[in-house]
């Protein structure tokens, strides 16, 4: 099976050159979405597409007539008529048609050697000129729980005894998260307080929590629904998937540890979620796509959760990072320290199985609802996704360049998540980034 087409072919060069440098996350082989306006302007916002160090705004290029394969009628036509929104939701409903035949229509026109490029460079703003929306009005967010190694690690952490419970491997575990409190990238937030209990202490307190920490997540962004009673089968599920996005869970451990049973996470985890501007597609990432496997010892999956396309082709290799960047180092223009980083290949539930799970049900899923990975970390203890992790639990702060140390998270640190894919045969592709700040404490 291929999914590639004309639009992933590595050779394409753009006349915007600065999508063409080797360490571009925007090539135009990529072509993510974001809601945008020019920063510091009451302009509506409007969605446009990423190109190199530019932000093409589509409703601005569909006016110049420069879209030259956007004719009436046609599915790109109707999928640049939904970018004159500010939320991507009403192109997320037209469904895989209409994102394919925009995207294509966009590859043609902003590609080297394109005709009517000189009528569509006033439809270019500068990246570094603008301010961002979330992308999508977000109805429901689902947190999932597929790396493996995390929930083992921590795990072990909560329960030394029982660290991975026995549905893990059968079900896609989550919870329902909060939507209020996602914000785009440049988020700026206040430590939570939140009901704790000491080690050695009987009662618990209210304080500020002691343990805050980020998780590295990819959010996906659902794109046309299900009705109600209706569950998506796995071979249809990817067809419902918008893209993919940068997600950062925010958690307060020690919140977390005393309320998270029996229900799952609740103030620990929704006071702030922080995702990345740009949704990549679906389909901009079909030249990433790996075997989803699950070792012979294990449980197999049930039939509503395994397919021969899952297995051939359900994974993804999106390379992940996190990046710290202290209050000290910000003011001594000192450059942010790499954390940790991983793939999300090494899930152990798809994209597909997730949406197939979330439906089994006949939960209706809408478009722009996201639904969270979960924190991925890889198979060694240097790849985890998170503080709880690499720390050991708060025992074994990790030294950072400068002198400084960090057990859990202090005011004034940012976290910034970082992603891209490359294989050979086809280009770099980035997410972008997913940036969140602690505030300073009195600010
Ligand atoms: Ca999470």
């Amino acid at each position: 099976m291929t999914r590639l087409n004309e639009t992933h072919d590595p050779g394409l060069r753009s006349w915007v050159e600065s999508a063409n440098a080797a360490e571009a996350d925007f090539p135009i082989q990529n072509l993510p979405f974001a809601a945008f306006r020019r920063a510091g302007t009451d302009e509506a916002f409007r969605i446009g597409v990423a190109i190199g160090d530019q932000v093409l705004d589509v409703t601005a290029a569909l006016s110049t007539g420069a879209l030259a394969d956007v004719t009436p009628g046609s599915h790109a036509a109707q999928g640049a008529a939904a970018c004159a929104a500010p939320a991507l939701n009403g192109l997320m409903a037209l469904g895989p048609a209409a994102w394919s035949a925009l995207r294509l229509a966009l590859s043609r026109a902003l590609r080297r050697g394109a005709a009517r490029a000189d009528q569509l460079r006033s439809s270019l703003v500068s990246r570094s000129a603008v301010e961002y929306a979330l992308p999508a009005v977000i109805g429901d967010y689902t947190d999932f729980y597929t790396s493996i190694y995390h929930a083992t690690s921590v795990g072990r952490l909560f329960r030394p005894d029982n660290p991975l419970l026995p549905n893990y491997k059968w079900v896609p575990i989550a919870y329902h998260g909060r939507t209020s409190s996602i914000g785009v990238s440049g988020q700026v937030f206040q430590r939570p307080r939140g009901q704790v209990l000491p080690a050695g202490e009987t009662a618990p307190s209210v304080r500020p929590t002691g343990r805050l920490d980020y998780e590295l997540e990819l959010g996906v962004f659902i794109g046309t629904g299900n009705s109600a009673g209706q569950p998506i089968g796995i071979d249809d599920a990817e067809g419902h998937v918008f893209g993919i996005t940068l997600l950062n869970d925010w958690s307060a451990r020690d919140v977390q540890s005393w309320e998270y049973q029996p229900l799952g996470p609740f103030l620990s985890k929704n006071f702030a979620t922080t995702i990345s501007p740009w949704v990549v597609t679906l389909e901009a990432l079909a030249p990433y796509r790996a075997q989803w496997t699950r070792s012979a010892g294990d449980p197999q999956p049930l039939a509503y959760l395994d397919s021969a396309v899952n297995r051939a082709e359900g994974a993804f290799d999106i390379q992940l990072e996190a990046w710290i960047e202290t209050a000290a180092m910000r003011a001594g223009r000192r450059a942010p320290a790499r954390l940790s980083g991983t793939s999300f290949r090494h899930a152990y539930w798809t994209i597909a199985q997730m949406v197939a799970h979330h439906t089994i049900n006949g939960c209706n899923l809408r478009p722009g609802d996201l639904l969270g990975t979960g924190t991925q970390s890889g198979p060694t203890p240097e790849q985890a996704g998170s503080l709880l992790e690499l720390t050991g639990g708060g025992k074994t702060p990790i030294a950072l360049p400068g002198g400084e140390s960090r057990t859990f998270l202090e005011d004034g640190d940012a976290i910034a998540l970082r992603a891209w894919c490359e294989r050979p045969g086809a280009p770099r592709i980035g997410l972008g980034e997913a940036r969140g700040i602690v505030a300073l404490a009195g600010s």
